[in-house]
C-alpha cells in the first residue's frame, strides 16, 4: 500500500493507496456511498460499497459528516467510461477528526454569511480553485521578472510619507509620533535603481479606500516595478509582456480550475502584445460618443472602464493624463500639460489592473511639486536626493494582485481573490 496524493493517482491505477484528506461532499444508494475526498492536491470520488467493506466500515461511511477529516484507504480504479479520471474503490476508513453541523452546505449563501465564515468557505470548490490561480500569477510575476532581470528589493510597510495622496493613509501610533502603512513601495525603489537597475517589490499595501466597490480592497498585494533608464514605451512593453506571460502560465496549469469557476478561457487566449494604445482625451472621446458624460478633466470610473473596453478583445493603456488629476511624482509632457503615465485597462469589465509613468527626474521640478502638494520637503529629502546623485531617466509601474487573479478567475467581486478580505465594513475573521 502506498500513500498518495489525489493529484498523483494517476501514478497508483490498479494499487491500494491511503489518501488523507476532507469529505467535501455525499450521497448515498442504497448498497453505496459515494463520497467526494479533497487532500488540498485535488478531489476523488471515492465508492463505498457494501460488499467491499465490514460492517462497521459501510456504517461508519455513512455517518461521517461533511468536512470530517479521514483517512481512505482503497484501490485507485479508472472510470470506465472516462479515461484519465480515477475513482477509489474502498476498502477501509478512518475518522480524524469530526465536524458536526459543518455551517456552509449545498443552499445559497449571501455574501456576508460567506465572508463571516470565509475561514470555512476558503474549503469550497470554487474558493479552492481560485486560490491555485493566485499562487500561479504570484509565480508567474516572479519568474517573468526574474527572466528580465529584475531584483527583488523588499521595502518598508512602515513609512513616513504618503506615496499616492493622503486622503487613503492609514495612520498609526510610531512611538508617539505618526507613522502610516505603506501605498506602495515605489519610492524607496526609485531609491534602489541606481543599485540594481530593474528593481520590484510584491507584498501587501494599504489604502483607507472609503468607497465600497467590488475592485477596491483596504489591504492588497501589489507587485512594484521600477526600471533606471527607461521610456513610457519600454515601461508599457514590460507591463504587457508580463500580463501575457500570467495569462499563459494560468492556460497551461488550470484548465480544470477555469471549468470549476465556470470562466470562458478564449478572451485569454486571445491575449497578445501589443496591447491598444490610446491617450485620456482619445479615450475620453470615444467614452462620449459611447453615451458616458466624462469630462477631459476627470478621472475614468469603473463604468468608464467597462465601457471603453466592451468591443475590446484586448486591453487598453491609457496614456497622457490631465497632470493635475494624477500623482506629484509623473513626468510631464514637454507642454507641462500631461502626465506621462499609463493605466492599463482589462477587457471584460475588469477595470484597471496596472498604474504606471515615467518619473520626475529632475531635483528641481519635484521639490516643486512636493511644495505644490503641500507635503513635507523634510520627509522627502531622501527622495529628493534620488535626483541629486545621479538622477537618470526612469519608470515603473504597480500590478494590482488581486484584481489579476479577479480577472483570470473572471471572478467579478475582488474579495473573493484574497484569502482573507480586508474592506471598508469588514476586518473579521
Ligand atoms: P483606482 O483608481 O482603481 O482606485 P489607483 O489609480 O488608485 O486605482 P494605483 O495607485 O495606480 O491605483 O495602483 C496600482 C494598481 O493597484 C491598480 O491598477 C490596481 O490594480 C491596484 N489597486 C489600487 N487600489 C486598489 C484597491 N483599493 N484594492 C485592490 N487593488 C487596488
Amino acid at each position: 500500500m502506498s500513500k498518495t496524493t489525489i493529484s498523483q493517482i494517476h501514478d497508483h491505477k490498479d494499487q491500494e493507496v491511503t489518501l488523507k484528506g476532507w469529505l467535501s461532499n455525499k450521497r448515498s444508494s442504497g448498497k453505496l456511498h459515494f463520497w467526494e475526498l479533497r487532500d488540498g492536491s485535488g478531489f476523488i470520488q471515492c465508492i463505498i460499497y457494501q460488499d467491499n467493506v465490514s460492517a462497521d466500515v459501510f456504517e461508519l461511511g455513512n455517518k461521517i459528516t461533511l468536512e470530517s477529516s479521514v483517512e481512505v484507504t482503497g484501490m485507485v480504479a479508472e472510470h470506465p467510461k472516462k479515461p484519465g479520471n480515477f475513482e477509489l474503490q474502498v476498502k477501509n476508513l478512518v475518522l480524524v477528526g469530526d465536524s458536526p453541523d459543518y455551517p456552509i452546505g449545498k443552499k445559497e449563501h449571501g455574501p456576508d454569511f460567506l465572508l463571516d465564515h470565509r475561514h470555512l468557505w476558503l474549503r469550497s470548490k470554487k474558493q479552492w480553485a481560485i486560490q491555485r490561480i493566485r499562487n500561479t500569477v504570484i509565480n508567474a510575476i516572479f519568474e517573468y521578472l526574474n527572466n528580465e532581470g529584475f531584483i527583488k528589493i523588499d521595502t518598508p510597510i512602515i513609512t513616513p510619507n504618503a506615496c499616492e495622496g493622503t486622503t487613503t493613509l492609514f495612520e498609526i501610533d510610531y512611538f508617539d509620533n505618526p507613522a502610516y502603512l505603506t501605498q506602495s513601495g515605489q519610492l524607496y525603489l526609485e531609491a534602489a535603481i541606481a543599485a540594481h537597475g530593474r528593481v520590484f517589490d510584491f507584498g501587501p499595501v494599504f489604502r483607507a479606500e472609503k468607497s465600497k466597490t467590488r475592485r477596491h480592497l483596504t489591504e492588497f498585494w501589489m507587485m512594484d516595478a521600477e526600471m533606471a533608464f527607461c521610456t513610457l514605451e519600454e515601461n508599457l512593453e514590460i507591463q504587457e509582456n508580463l500580463i501575457c506571460h500570467i495569462a499563459k502560465k494560468v492556460l497551461e496549469k488550470h484548465r480544470g480550475d477555469l471549468e470549476i469557476l465556470e470562466r470562458d478561457p478564449a478572451p485569454l487566449e486571445k491575449l497578445k502584445a501589443p496591447f491598444i494604445h490610446m491617450t485620456h482625451s482619445e479615450a475620453v472621446a470615444e467614452l462620449n460618443k459611447k453615451g458616458s458624460d466624462i469630462k477631459i478633466t476627470e478621472d475614468l470610473g469603473g463604468d468608464d472602464e467597462t465601457l471603453l473596453t466592451e468591443d475590446k478583445d484586448l486591453p487598453v493603456f491609457i496614456t497622457h493624463w490631465p497632470k493635475d488629476i494624477k500623482s506629484f511624482y509623473m513626468k510631464r509632457d514637454e507642454n507641462d500639460k500631461y502626465a506621462l503615465c499609463a493605466d492599463l485597462i482589462a477587457i471584460e469589465g475588469f477595470g484597471e489592473i496596472i498604474g504606471g509613468s515615467q518619473r520626475e527626474d529632475d531635483y528641481d521640478e519635484l521639490l516643486k511639486r512636493i511644495k505644490e502638494h503641500k507635503l513635507s520637503v523634510e520627509d522627502f529629502q531622501w527622495y529628493l536626493d534620488t535626483r541629486k546623485y545621479g538622477s537618470t531617466p526612469h519608470g515603473g509601474f504597480g500590478i494590482g494582485l488581486e484584481r489579476t487573479v479577479g480577472w483570470m478567475c473572471g471572478t467579478k467581486h475582488i474579495r473573493e481573490t484574497i484569502p482573507f478580505p480586508r474592506m471598508l465594513n469588514r476586518m473579521r475573521p
